[in-house]
Formats: C-alpha cells, structure tokens, sequence
C-alpha cells in the first residue's frame, strides 16, 4: 500500500513523502549513510538534540541560557515591531498556512512517528557516544590561518581492497597504499568508488568516495574555479555564516559581513548550462532585502522559490512555538538559477520545473547542522548528469560533491561514525 511504500523509501533513503504534496521528512543520517561502504553515522551522535530537554541545555553555555531566559521574560510583554520587523512578520505569515499544512500532514502520518520516535538509536547502536569527552574539537579555523598551515598535511590511507579493485589506472598510490598530500589549500581527491579513512594530527577522519574536499578561507577560493566552465558546477549549496545576535553560533564558528559574500565567485563556479543555486538564509529581513538586491544579482542569480525547513522534537512537536518572533522552528532556503556562459537563466534545460514552497521537515543535528537537501534538489538541476554538486561553507563531505570552507572535514571525524 501507499503507507508502506512510504516507509520503506524512509527505510532505505531517508526521506518520507507526506501526503500533502509539498512536504517531505528527512533522516539525515539514513541519507547520509548512503555516502558510506564501510562506516555508518553515529545515530546518538547526530541526534544529540531534541531528544531530550537536557542536551538542548548543554549545547549553550550557561551564561547564554541566563541571556534567553531575560529575553522570555521580555517576550512575554507584547512588543510593537519596528519596520523591518513588521515586513519579515508579514513574510512568516504568508509561509505560515504552507507550514501548519505541513506539520499537520506529520502528525497524521502515526507510521513516520511510530519510527522518528527511535530515530535516535540507529540500528544496533547501543554505545552512546559522548562527543565532549575526547576534548578534540576540531582546530582547523585556527590551524588554517597561521603560517604554518601550507606545512600541514593529510595521509589518506587505502586499503588492500582499495588498491586491488582500483588498479584499472586510475588512483597514483604510493607502495604502502597512502598518500600524503597538504590539508589547507589543496584540493584533495577521493577519486576511488570507496569510502577511505585519513589521518591528520593523530585524528581519523572519513572520505566519502567519489568526493573532494578544499580547506581554505575566501582568499583562497580562486583555486577552485575550473579552468573550463565545462568542469563548472550545476548545483550550488550555500550556507554561509551570517552574522547575527547569537552568541552561541559565535562561539562554534566566526561570521562573515554580508559584503565579503558578494565577491564569492558563484559566477566563475557556474556550469556552462547554468546551476541551480541554493542559498540557506535566518529570518531577518535585512538579510533578505541584501539577498535579493544586491548578493544574487552580483552572483548573476535569479530568484526562483523559498523552501522552508521545520525543525521539530521527536515526538514530532515543533523545536518551538511557530508564532516565536525571534525564533522560528523553521529556517528557510532560496533558490535561484544562475545562467551559464551559453545560456540565460529564462532559457535553461531543467529537469523538472521547480516546483516552488516545498516544506522539508526534520529533527535537527547537533551544533545547527543543516539537513543533507541534496537529493531533494537534484530534480531541478539544469545541465549534464551527472550533476556536479558543491557544498560552500561546508563541515562535511558527501560523496560525488566538492566541499568547500575553512573546515570540511569537521563532521567527517571518526567519533561521528562506527565501523561496519
Ligand atoms: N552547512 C554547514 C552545516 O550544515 O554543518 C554549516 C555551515 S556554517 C553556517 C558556516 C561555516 O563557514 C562554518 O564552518 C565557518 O567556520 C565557515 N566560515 C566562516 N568564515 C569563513 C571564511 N572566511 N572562509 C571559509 N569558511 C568560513
């Protein structure tokens, strides 16, 4: 029957088609172990929020907690919205029947709960896993930046069946089966179909097959424009870090003023035949007015839709109340199609229309991980196929993409994952 069809395609592909047409449910570790031969996501690792009140807590540091809760008590009072305010208001509640259409079609769907309620523990996956214990956050923003970086260098390490299988001429691996190549401003290819697992400062890390990571700043960025907008991008996720107000998303990452993005070269990066470009963008309504005026012309974008992403517990309720103004349970991604060298965007072969308002609903992953969209996405992507995907500002790598941004390879950490 229907139900079951829909279950098994979240079985084996992470994604769930809702009855009402716009909205899908995403299991970002399901789709992202697509990715992987030889290792599975962490399950308890991904999901370390939004299973419990607790962890929701810890995630922030207390002085910021002490900060929301002042501003709770503010909210209680009902405020008068400024200008600007009243303008992303009334964008929330046009979205806001497309969201509630949604989230009902959730509820109702008592199979998908059934499961999202376990989605925490995968398969088998009884050890949790405490990813503060080892102390080894990631230094890469910081290594990155001091002299020493181009110094700095990466072993990918090749297995035996690797080497047996590859041995059509295609990967130059050294007698011991590992190369060693520099981690920062390089880029650095798995070009074989297996996932491999690399080292760097005593840390392991795992390569998706078929994918290529660059770590550098926006300095840096030049080196990944092809020499042949042949070789361009047809699908162009970006996720960069605004700048806001919370001092949490400071501490995890460092922001970037709105101009530095209007020199991101999203035009040299187009593929001939054009991309789709799909660009993660907060609520705030300076930021979309900046979007829309000024950063997609600049990229030679046109806008095309919104899609929303809504964040819900596993109990399938909202992260927060939907009418929340300064924070919303959902977070929403532009598209638009950026034309190539040979044809304007008005003119460009897409698969399928792009089918506009599409609501994605998911539990989120620690530390504002954005879900994997994409396969959603592959649909509307103008030009040849294989589609050639990037991922800006990436913190992790999937396989046939290229990552890029001052840590690809943070979610890419063996602790994020278990052995097959
Ligand atoms: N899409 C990612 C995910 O879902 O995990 C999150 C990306 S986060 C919003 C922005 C990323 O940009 C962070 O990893 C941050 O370190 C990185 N970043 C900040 N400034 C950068 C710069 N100047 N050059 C490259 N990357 C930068």
């Amino acid at each position: 029957s229907e139900k079951n069809n829909q279950l098994s395609e979240l079985i084996s592909s992470g994604i769930y088609r809702l009855d009402c047409s716009n909205a899908v449910f995403l299991d970002p570790v399901r789709i992202l172990n697509c990715n992987y031969a030889r290792f599975r996501i962490s399950s308890s690792a991904y999901y370390s929020r939004f299973f419990d009140s607790k962890s929701v807590e810890e995630e922030g540091n207390s002085s910021i907690s002490i900060k929301s809760r002042k501003r709770k008590r503010k909210q209680n009072k009902p405020r008068i919205l400024n200008e600007k305010e009243q303008v992303a208001d009334r964008r929330h509640q046009e979205a806001r029947p497309l969201l509630v259409k949604a989230h009902e079609a959730l509820l109702e769907a008592s199979d998908l709960l059934d499961v999202m309620r376990d989605l925490r523990t995968g398969s088998g996956e009884w050890e949790c896993r405490d990813l503060n214990s080892r102390g080894a956050k990631s230094r890469f923003i910081e290594l990155g930046k001091i002299w020493q970086a181009p110094l700095y260098e990466i072993t990918l390490k090749f297995s035996k069946a690797d080497k047996e299988t590859e041995n059509e001429g295609l990967p130059i691996i050294h007698d011991d089966g590992q190369r060693v190549v520099p981690v920062f401003n390089n880029i650095v290819l798995n070009d074989t179909k297996y996932d491999l697992e690399a080292d760097f400062l005593g840390a392991q890390y795992i390569i998706p097959r078929e994918s290529c990571f660059y770590m550098s700043g926006m300095g840096q960025m030049d080196n990944l424009i092809p020499g042949d907008s042949d070789c361009g991008f047809n699908l162009i996720v970006i996720d960069p870090p605004w700048e806001n107000r919370s001092a949490y998303q400071k501490s995890i990452y460092p922001t970037l003023p709105n101009r530095h993005l209007l020199s991101l070269p999203i035009k040299q990066l187009t593929h001939t035949e054009g991309a789709l470009v799909a660009l993660w963008i907060t609520n705030r309504e300076k930021l979309w007015v900046f979007v829309k005026n000024e950063l997609f012309p600049a990229w030679g974008v046109s806008y095309i839709t919104t899609f929303y992403w809504l964040k819900v517990k596993a109990d399938g309720s909202l992260i927060c109340d939907m009418d929340h103004f300064h924070h919303r349970p959902y977070e929403c991604l532009l598209l638009g199609y950026g034309s190539g060298k040979v044809i304007a965007s008005e003119q460009l072969l897409v698969g399928k229309p792009l089918k506009g308002n599409q609501v994605i609903i998911s539990i989120p992953g620690a530390y504002s991980r954005k879900p994997p969209i994409g396969e959603l996405l592959l649909d509307y992507v103008p030009g040849p196929r294989p589609a050639r995907c990037i991922d800006l500002f990436a913190r992790e790598i999937m396989a046939g993409w290229t990552s890029w941004g001052n840590e690809p390879l943070h979610f890419q950490d063996l602790r994020y994952f278990f052995a097959k």
